[in-house]
């Protein structure tokens, strides 16, 4: 990228060393490290116990973050926030913060314990990130495929959509999902190491339990993931109970078959001892009867997953829709009498464009 590395790329060794080399004390190390990683603060002004001298020497060596605000949008409905952030070489990646009530402890306590905590402090906030620059995979309902690939992110610039979108949530984030533009296992190292980071009391100290890692299905890096990764969520974008249906949507399916791709993640389960998750986006007229239904709870029926339905997010774009309610719920239904774990998916922000990729493409457009 030609230009600085940023103060959220610098592990604290390199940080000390970057320190060191200036004459300065190693002290200044762990206060910045608390004022960006601790406090979410990710200007030098910002950082009020360092004195003016060393801001500005900072700021002209060390950007705190590398990634800068483009387009912010708010959902009037929910509460979602997505932004599209442009990269020090100007590309173009979008993320998403989706605020939540902590509904976990209600019914229990009682009323005047809840109202001692009901400055915030339950709040939730997922953030979902992009881990590339459009994405090569192809969906053939999905924006982010518009362009092909058109690079791949750092670490630190997979890690910086958090604090940001936490900053323009005002709130931290409870949990992240690799979910964005992109094909994380594509990105695998830069991927990996920002899910280290994100997991690492260092860094964001995110429990692993609160990171979710969503691929298409590449199986050679599920195979990985089982031995190199902390233990995070993952969740395989299936959309189809046989090859023939998947192939229409998703041109990877010719690579890595349904079978090989839920071994590979139940392999992946045994590892970690959790369940993994099947995304499964409903399209009218594809994926979406009753049939399919019944030979997803076949396929699924024995296998450690529960599955997710997600009504196909149109953003007013595409030749495909999402079925009508009715139908996602007797979907739902098919699986649940069969024993398989479902839920269905809320969609956010759609009048913010929140789906995957189609902000980008209205603002390139
Ligand atoms: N490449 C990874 C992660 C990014 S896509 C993957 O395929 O899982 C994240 C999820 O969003 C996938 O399940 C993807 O199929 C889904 N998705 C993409 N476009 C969508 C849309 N318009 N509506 C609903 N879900 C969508």
């Amino acid at each position: 990228m030609g230009s600085k590395r940023p103060l959220t790329s610098l592990t604290p060794d390199e940080l000390a060393a970057f320190l060191k080399e200036r004459g300065l004390p190693a002290f200044r190390g762990r206060q910045l490290r608390e004022w960006l990683w601790k406090k979410g603060v990710l200007d030098y002004a910002g950082m009020t116990n360092l004195s003016k001298e060393l801001r500005a020497q900072l700021a002209a060596e060390l950007p705190v973050v590398s990634l800068a605000e483009k387009t912010v949008l708010r959902s009037r409905h929910d509460g979602t926030i997505k932004a599209l952030l442009a990269t020090a070489s100007g590309a173009h990646i979008e993320a998403v913060a989706m605020p939540e009530e902590d509904d976990a402890g209600a019914g229990a306590g009682s009323p005047e314990s809840d109202a001692g905590a009901a400055d915030g402090a339950r709040r939730k906030l997922s953030v979902c990130v992009s881990t590339q620059v459009g994405c090569a995979m192809g969906c053939a309902f999905c924006a982010s495929t518009a362009g092909g690939l058109k690079g791949s992110l750092y670490h630190w610039e997979i890690v910086e959509q958090v604090l940001l979108m936490a900053k323009l949530a005002g709130t931290r984030a409870t949990s992240v999902v690799l979910m964005g533009m992109g094909e994380p296992l594509a990105n695998y190292d830069n991927s990996l190491e920002a899910v280290r980071r994100l997991n690492s009391p260092d860094c964001l100290g995110l429990g692993a339990r609160h990171i979710t890692v969503s691929t298409v299905g590449m199986v050679p890096g599920m195979v990985r993931m089982a031995e190199e990764w902390p233990h995070v969520n993952l969740a395989v974008s299936l959309h189809a109970p046989d090859e023939e249906t998947r192939r229409r949507i998703i041109p990877t399916a010719g690579k890595w078959g349904i079978i090989e791709i839920l071994e590979a993640a139940g392999n992946y389960a045994r590892v970690t001892g959790r369940r993994y998750m099947v995304e499964y986006v409903l399209i009218a007229g594809v994926n979406a009867s009753r049939t399919h239904a019944e030979e997803l709870a076949a396929l699924l029926r024995r296998r450690p997953a529960k599955v997710n339905l997600i009504a196909l997010n149109t953003g007013g774009q595409g030749q495909y829709s999402a079925p009508p309610e009715d139908k996602v719920k007797a979907f739902r239904d098919v699986l649940a009498e069969r024993g398989v774990e479902v839920i269905i998916r809320k969609r956010r922000g759609r009048d913010i464009e929140a789906a995957c990729g189609q902000l980008r493409l209205r603002e390139e457009s």
